[in-house]
């Protein structure tokens, strides 16, 4: 069994169904795709000591199972620049009502992106496993610019659903800033397609945003939802 079918089993054995940011990233990271370095913990002076390893600026989040969007609960606290900020940002945060047990996800601020995609998988009741490829922001939840295959995919495929959308010239140089690499989005597709077709278990996944540069992509926040 793959590290991924291993992880995945654990989790239902605990009964869980969704993943949360950290653990979902966890999973991202070990199929290879490119994540924040992060690190969950209930303790402020941990908090410290991890930022001072991977350097400032950094992101605190709140992670509880019944904290779902994140910034809606004021659970996102970006850019924070010293020690005094992350301590102030560790009460706000631990002191968010939740009924769930709380930690901080501690992580790199990325940096700023070319543009924000989405890579997302439903479960089609008749087909199965859809992929979905989109750029983020207003793209996808006014316009929904948004392109679909059923997995598996190919790197045809994957390559079609990137050129596909009205947004595509937003990743190919659009006024004056350098193009995407699309050759990491192709990849990240390709590796979710065969995440998804390789566990049946998982019912739908949301990188949202994935950050996009010139030389690599980065996930910054993500979410796996299990089947019952
Ligand atoms: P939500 O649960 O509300 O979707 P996110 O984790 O996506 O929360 O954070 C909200 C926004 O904050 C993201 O869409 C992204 O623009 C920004 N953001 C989140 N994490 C990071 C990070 N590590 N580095 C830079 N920007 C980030
Ligand atoms: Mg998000």
């Amino acid at each position: 069994m793959s590290k991924s079918s291993e992880i995945i089993k654990n989790y239902l054995s605990q009964g869980k169904k969704v993943l949360t940011e950290f653990e979902s990233k966890e999973l991202l990271e070990k199929i290879g795709i490119p994540i924040t370095k992060q690190k969950l913990t209930s303790d402020k002076n941990d908090v410290v000591r991890f930022a001072d390893e991977i350097g400032y600026p950094v992101v605190m989040k709140l992670m509880a199972d019944d904290v779902v969007h994140k910034s809606d609960a004021g659970a996102v606290k970006l850019n924070l620049q010293n020690k005094e900020e992350i301590e102030k940002s560790f009460d706000e945060l631990m002191n968010i009502p939740s009924k769930s047990e709380k930690k901080i996800n501690i992580q790199k601020m990325a940096d700023e992106p070319i543009t924000e995609i989405i890579i997302g998988m439903t479960t089609d009741p008749q087909f199965g496993p859809a992929l979905m490829f989109g750029i983020g922001g207003i793209l996808v939840e006014l316009l929904e610019d948004v392109s679909f295959r059923i997995a598996p995919i190919e790197k045809f495929d994957a390559n079609e659903m990137i050129h596909e959308i009205k947004g595509f010239p937003l990743l190919d140089g659009f006024r004056g800033k350098p193009k995407a690499d699309i050759d990491a989005i192709i990849d990240a597709l390709l590796k979710v397609s065969d995440l998804v077709i390789q566990n049946p278990e998982i019912y739908e996944m949301d990188l949202n945003p994935i950050f996009v540069y010139n030389s690599g992509i980065v996930c910054v926040d993500a979410r796996i939802i299990l089947k019952d």
